[in-house]
């Protein structure tokens, strides 16, 4: 807790502060390019010649272009700053417990040329695949340079961010991603999937609104488990000492004691109670499946309540109960009111949003003022979140 207080203390409560590090000027541009420098200064609260400063060398490095564009609504012509074209780009890799994607893309712009492949069971075979797709990338991308690769996994990254330590849901440990893919000569940053979908819904919003950046708010991102990113002073916060690389593991905090067995080993984990996956069981009840009869989906679940099922919503509602009772937990431990959901829970909002906003009523949380939950994105962040760890790896450098 003393170290997170010290990152809001030296950050989030200093703009100045802020300002100063140039990575955060180029998440700005990348996230709302193409962008006015006095727009830069409002959003920053900067001046404009502390803009200027930081944004000329850049221009001169050939980094960013800035280019005279008509500004239709007030009629007149304005310049406005981009990430240059330098025939550069990075490559993602989301690690999914149940599917992995890899996918391209450059300071310029979107995700391209994605691909997608079923998780296999044993993690050497995984990075096989992953071999196999980004040798294709390269291949067809000879005048083009690979500048970083980003890969997010389900599970606990070490301290240096270049191996997997444990993802409870793949039953994977100590795997070493970063020598897997040392055949690129390229830097290779390794990334927990939620701390991951941070960033990119970090980007998202700056894109969309007229804020500055998005400088404190928590991510939980639940599917197959439940993970937490946390972004504490604009910067994503992963833990320190020894247990950096661990921050953000509340799906596996216990909300009921004695509870469901867990894949980490213990019992009555959150993520056994408010994930998606945790929908088919709570769904079922105690009893076990009939002949012929498959573990529901959550969203087939979602489409049975959607069609007036009572079971299903009544599952959906449960659901949201648990996931307040942890986000309530969350909020507490970390101080932090601002909370967005993202991954496959998102397509039941409908029937979650409401219980769970009376689950975190009834909490201490819910005693004080200013506390929001929203739905992110139920799909997408999963790629786009390896990438945004390759760009974002790279901006820290420039
Ligand atoms: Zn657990």
């Amino acid at each position: 807790m003393n170290s997170i207080t010290t990152f809001q203390t030296e950050l989030a409560g200093n703009p100045a502060r802020i300002a100063n590090k140039r990575s955060l000027l180029l998440r700005l541009i990348r996230a709302a390019q193409p962008i006015t420098r006095t727009e830069i200064a409002a959003r920053l609260e900067i001046d404009k010649s502390t803009v200027t400063e930081n944004v000329s060398p850049l221009t001169a490095a050939g980094i960013l272009r800035e280019e005279v564009v008509n500004a239709a609504a007030q009629g007149r012509k304005q310049r406005v700053l981009s990430f240059a074209n330098d025939g550069s780009y990075f490559i993602g890799v989301n690690l999914g417990v149940r599917r992995s994607q890899v996918g391209v893309t450059t300071l310029k712009g979107e995700i391209e040329n994605e691909t997608d492949f079923e998780t296999p069971s044993d993690a050497d075979r995984a990075l096989e695949n992953v071999l196999a797709c980004v040798d294709e990338i390269v291949k067809h991308r000879p005048d083009e340079k690979l500048v970083l690769i980003g890969v997010s996994v389900p599970g606990v990254v070490d301290a240096s961010n270049s191996s997997l330590v444990f993802a409870p849901n793949l039953n994977w440990r100590s795997v070493d991603v970063v020598g897997a893919l040392g055949k690129y000569r390229v830097p290779v940053v390794v990334e927990n999937d939620s701390t991951a979908a941070a960033m990119y819904e970090a980007r998202l919003k700056i894109r969309n609104s007229s804020d500055g950046l998005m400088t404190n708010f928590i991510l939980v991102r639940s599917g197959t488990g439940i993970g937490v990113g946390l972004v504490i002073g604009s910067e994503v916060y992963r833990g320190s000492g020894s247990t950096r690389g661990i921050a953000g593991e509340f799906g596996h905090m216990t909300i009921m004691a004695g509870g469901k067995q867990c894949v980490c080993g213990n019992r009555g984990c959150w993520e056994k109670y408010a994930s998606a996956a945790a929908a088919a069981s709570l769904y079922l009840g105690d009893r076990s499946l009939r002949p012929g009869e498959t573990v529901p989906r959550f969203v087939e679940i979602v489409a049975k309540a959607e069609n007036g099922d009572n079971r299903s919503r009544r599952t959906l509602e449960m659901i949201g109960n648990y996931l307040g009772i942890g986000i309530a937990n969350v909020i507490m431990g970390i101080g932090v009111p601002r909370v967005i959901i993202s991954g496959r829970l998102v397509y039941g909002w409908r029937f979650i949003e409401q219980p769970m906003r009376e689950a975190i009523e009834r909490s201490i949380v819910g005693k004080t003022s200013g506390w929001s939950v929203e739905a992110g994105e139920p799909a997408g962040a999963a790629i786009g979140g390896a990438l945004e760890v390759a760009v974002e790896s790279y901006l820290a450098t420039i």
